[in-house]
């Protein structure tokens, strides 16, 4: 793209860092301050159940702040930015594993309704058109329950339990599929969606988050 027109496009959509709100270059993952606090190596984890986690920040400083917004603010012009990072890590960590499906970790229909949109599902579409995979539903939320965050460790992992069914079963079984979520901390919700894709089928399971805030 020419330079002109990158400047009329930047004037008419200007694009801003995910971590801290400044105008910024278009194109550019983030402004050059808070590009100096990407980490060089990425977060590697575990899903409870075992199922391997990739994330390409820690949730602190920027980061935790780009999810805030990104969440609570209704910044979905950020999700190209985030979903590039996210794939970041997914190319990184699961170098052998050739994905079949991208898929996110969904949310009840009355979330939904409260928040407008669900921003695992917007990071996981621009992780699948990043890595040209794939993006498809498979996993429903059909049972309401208690937001984790407000749970002690034990609650959580009780409040996941059955609250999740797996829907296209076709596209599940024999597949490799990866689960995309903002943020994993004590792993339960991604562990139990990997765990009903595990029994629908799939061959293997990984995950991927924004952050990675791990609670034990
Ligand atoms: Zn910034």
């Amino acid at each position: 793209m020419n330079k002109v027109f990158k400047y009329i496009i930047a004037s008419v959509f200007p694009e801003h860092c995910p971590y801290c709100g400044q105008p910024v270059t278009v194109g550019t993952p983030a402004c050059a301050d808070c590009e100096k606090h990407f980490p060089e190596t990425i977060r590697e984890c575990y899903a409870k159940g075992g199922y391997p986690c990739a994330a390409p920040f820690s949730y602190d400083g920027v980061f935790a702040e780009a999810i805030k917004n990104y969440k609570f603010h209704g910044r979905k012009d950020y999700t190209e930015k985030l979903s590039e990072q996210i794939a970041r890590a997914v190319s990184c960590s699961f170098i052998n594993v050739r994905f079949d499906y991208v898929t996110c970790v969904p949310m009840h229909k009355n979330q939904l309704k409260s928040r407008g949109y669900n921003q695992s599902q917007l990071l996981a579409k621009g992780v699948a058109k990043a890595l040209n995979i794939p993006y498809s539903s498979l996993i429903t939320k059909d049972k309401e329950n208690e937001p984790q965050h407000s749970l002690t460790s034990n609650q959580k992992r009780d409040n996941v339990k059955g609250v999740y069914k797996t829907i296209n079963i076709d596209r599940i079984k024999g597949n490799n599929i990866l689960v995309i979520d903002d943020i994993i901390t004590t792993g339960y919700t991604l562990g139990e969606c990997c765990k009903i894709l595990q029994k629908a089928g799939a061959k293997k399971i990984c995950c991927a988050t924004l952050c990675a805030k791990i609670i034990r």
